[in-house]
């Protein structure tokens, strides 16, 4: 049975007003659709294209349960939003995606094993609660490792790299001693996303592979089709289906993989949202990453993820947003500003994305 698609002048409630959150609402309102972002930033990138903010923290129960009562559907723009309370406010109304696929997505030990059952491999791995566990499970892994807060690490926040005969001492607890994950270091010859979506009636679309270039634990720049194979482009896309249907997910996921120099796929994490390595598709595909998020949880049906260029998205980090001055000048160039007023150093501000040529396809 096909399920009824929400209708125009229906509200979506976006938890979370980050960018990910503003470019989720623009997508809305061109659907015609009306947002209600939560945030406890009242100037947060999202309240200006929002219909409504409500300014409160993640975990109030009181003020979540508002959202529900004033929205017709509820989904998210990150994924450390506390699962508890939000399983609590939201019974009223869908949240999409589930609780269950946040949950798994916001600790990497849930997450590793998840993949790992469901035959997706991933860098070997070791649950770490306490450092004298690290001695030994670094032992266990040999060589190289990175040892990871299970929770809310973001950017590569909340990591360390562990070097050969380094000092060990201190390591768990320069991350604050909360339980951790060891993962042995990958020698990728480089890294690749996914964006995949799939529909409340079980229709998945997946976008292209990506190159993704990190520095310092940031994307940098993001590269279709880059160095990517068909092989592993096919890899890549079945991998992202096979968890797509196996939480039953409804709305965008992204999901993050390491390759090696045969074409080997490893997944490194999943995002159970639009993802800062899909901003391409709003340059590239007719359907954005954002609308087809906005498609998929309001029950409409996804677009095509064809692409019809390829191209290369950048990001503007801290002071780099000085250059969209003179990419404006590019007449090919599409530039996107989150409207944050504070360059501060490492903080995301925009994007832009070049097309470099036609796709084959
Ligand atoms: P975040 O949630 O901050 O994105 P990730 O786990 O994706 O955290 O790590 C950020 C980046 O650090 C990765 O994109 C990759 O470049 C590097 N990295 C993380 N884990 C590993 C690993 N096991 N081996 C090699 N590089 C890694
Ligand atoms: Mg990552």
């Amino acid at each position: 049975m096909s399920p009824v698609p929400l209708p125009t002048g229906a509200t979506i409630g976006i938890i979370g007003g980050g960018q990910l959150g503003r470019m989720l609402a623009m997508a809305a309102a061109r659907l015609g659709y009306r947002t209600i972002v939560l945030d406890p930033e009242p100037a947060c990138p999202a309240a200006q294209l929002a219909n409504e903010t409500l300014v409160a923290a993640y975990d109030d129960v009181a003020a979540l349960a508002r959202l529900v009562g004033h929205c017709d559907i509820v989904t998210y723009e990150f994924e450390n939003v506390p699962v508890e309370p939000l399983r609590l406010a939201v019974q009223a109304v869908p949240l999409h995606p589930s609780a269950d696929a946040l949950e798994i997505a916001q600790d990497r030990v849930v997450e590793k094993a998840f993949l790992n059952g469901i035959g997706v491999a991933t860098a070997e791995w070791r649950a770490i609660d306490s450092a004298a566990e690290l001695d030994h499970a670094l032992i266990q892994l040999g060589g190289e490792a990175i040892l990871k807060t299970r929770r809310l690490g973001y950017d590569g926040k909340g990591q360390a790299t562990i070097r050969k005969d380094a000092p060990l001492a201190d390591v768990f607890e320069s991350l604050g001693g909360v339980p951790s994950i060891l993962e042995k270091r990958v020698p990728f010859a480089y890294e690749c996303s996914v964006i995949g979506a799939r529909g409340t009636d079980g229709t998945i679309a997946v976008f292209d592979p990506a190159e993704n270039v990190h520095g310092l634990g940031i994307l940098r720049c993001s590269t279709v089709p880059g160095k990517i194979t068909d092989d592993v482009a096919r890899e890549a896309k079945d991998i992202a289906s096979r968890i797509l249907e196996r939480l039953q997910y409804v709305g965008v996921i992204g999901v993050e993989f390491f390759v090696d120099a045969d074409g080997g796929l490893l997944v490194n994490e999943i995002a159970p949202r639009v993802h800062n390595s899909g901003h391409w598709t709003e340059a590239a595909c007719v359907i954005s990453q954002f609308e087809q998020h906005i498609r998929a949880v309001a029950g409409l049906p996804l677009g095509a993820p064809a692409r019809h260029s390829d191209c290369v998205m950048e990001n503007l980090i801290g002071d780099e947003v000085k250059r969209a001055a003179s990419l404006l000048t590019e007449p090919a160039v599409l530039v996107h500003l989150y409207g944050k007023a504070e360059a501060r150093a490492g903080r995301k501000m925009g994007h832009f994305t070049r097309l470099t040529g036609p796709a084959n396809c």
